[in-house]
């Protein structure tokens, strides 16, 4: 079912149905946790009944992601077809990402020098909060090892793509489909047709599929988020609350200032006709805190609703999804050096830039999951001597940092494939008109 199948029908519009679903779910959690945190019936209420809807859609979503990122992909490619057009695309979706992101991480990092929210804390909180986490800051410590320097970059290229999409590895499965999709451009035979063909079936059945879960998202919308504000309700912001004021305005900033600054000077569009058209991919970005199990309704709303040509936003969203993290990449930034402050490591600009840079490339190789940022931010603490347990006092305030951070990543690819649409239809004009 579409959106505007559902818009058509005598009730409610998806998007308002969605927004309804997430106050709901934020006021009753923070009734139920401010009422009866703790009680009995509610943590059986959050174990078996809210939990188990959110996951459910989140696994429904899950369960399309390597299909549709591979049809997409294949097809994105295959598409474009002429090979400098694709060269063009590719190159304008990596200035993009490289820009963009690069204003983000400046912006993360100016406000954090200049608000110091390290500094403020008092260290029995700090130690608390680490005590608190240590299990799970192990874990993130461990994980990292996957994710250091060079190892970023060869990991794109999977040894078997099969393990790749079993084990959930996009950028990898994403090499796998562009390598595929440009051979079946150069060879045109019978055989790669019926194949493009076919992947051109797994991409429709991939898109109906798709339509008919987020039919639930409205009720899964108002569940995860019960579940969440419920169960941590609003003590563990308020202690961290200048590191978590930081990091709202900074991406405050480049989704409400920049975002709309590039839209309107690169992609002719206005901030309201954007944030309207693009509300469903953000309103999921923020339930889900995961730009993969957003694609496919970034997909659909970036052609549906902001009119970017297909072959266009299924290239750039793909892509972008795991690729293109604005918000992940601004939390990087501030969080290294938030915890930099808070355990009094004094960082040289020289050394601020190499952060800079390496947030980049670090929320380039981050997944698209929840918490997906968070082994590379631990592998960046390592090597500037800072303590990375220090995750440990973030964690507690993480899921809506995530939540946030995630719709700059979404609205990042959105906002990209306008901008590159809008370039790519100038393009042809100008082609056709030689
Ligand atoms: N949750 C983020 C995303 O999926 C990644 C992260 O910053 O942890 O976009």
């Amino acid at each position: 079912m579409t959106e505007t199948s559902v818009a058509n029908r005598p009730g409610m519009a998806l998007h308002t149905k969605m927004l309804i679903g997430f106050v709901v779910g934020v006021v009753a959690g923070i009734a139920a946790n401010l009422l009866a945190a703790d009680a009995p019936w509610l943590e059986g209420l959050i174990a078996y009944v809210t939990d188990p809807i959110g996951q459910l859609f989140l696994r429904l979503l899950f369960m399309l992601v390597m299909p549709l990122v591979f049809s997409a992909l294949v097809l994105g490619v295959v598409e474009i077809g002429d090979p400098r057009a694709l060269g063009r695309i590719g190159t304008k979706t990596l200035l993009w990402v490289l820009a963009v992101t690069a204003i983000a991480v400046t912006i993360g990092l100016v406000l954090v020098n200049l608000i110091q929210p390290g500094t403020g804390l008092p260290p029995e909180v700090g130690e608390g909060l680490i005590a608190a986490s240590s299990d799970r800051a192990m874990e993130i410590a461990t994980a990292r090892e996957g994710v250091s320097g060079i190892q970023i970059l060869l990991n794109i290229v999977p040894r078997n793509p099969v393990e790749a999409a079993a084990n959930g590895d996009l950028i990898a499965v994403m090499f796998f489909a562009l390598m595929f999709g440009i051979a079946a451009t150069v060879i045109r035979s019978q055989g790669t047709r019926s194949f493009v063909d076919a992947v051109q079936g797994i991409y429709d059945i991939c898109l109906k599929l798709i339509g008919w879960v987020i039919a639930l998202a409205p009720y899964a919308v108002a569940a995860l988020l019960f579940s969440i504000t419920a169960k941590l309700g609003f003590d563990v912001l308020v202690q961290l609350a200048r590191f978590v004021g930081t990091v709202l305005a900074a991406l405050a900033i480049h989704f409400f200032v920049v975002f709309p600054l590039l839209l309107r000077a690169f992609g002719g569009m206005g901030p309201i006709t954007f944030l309207r058209g693009a509300e469903p991919a953000l309103l999921t970005a923020f339930s889900t805190s995961s730009s993969s199990a957003t694609l496919p309704t970034t997909l659909k709303v970036t052609v549906d609703n902001l009119g970017v040509p297909s072959r266009v936003a299924r290239f750039v969203c793909t892509l972008g999804a795991t690729a293109n993290m604005n918000g992940t990449a601004l939390f990087e930034g501030i969080t290294v050096l938030f915890l930099a402050q808070f355990f009094g490591v004094e960082l040289t600009i020289a050394q601020q830039v190499m952060i800079l840079v390496l947030c980049i490339f670090g929320s380039i190789g981050a997944a698209g999951v929840p918490g997906g940022s968070l082994p590379v931010i631990a592998m960046i603490l390592a090597m500037f001597g800072i303590p990375p347990e220090g995750i440990g006092l973030i964690l507690g305030v993480d899921r809506l940092l995530d939540m946030c951070r995630t719709v700059v990543n979404v609205g990042g690819d959105m906002a990209g494939s306008v901008v590159i649409g809008r370039s790519e239809g100038k393009a042809e004009s100008l082609q056709q008109a030689a």
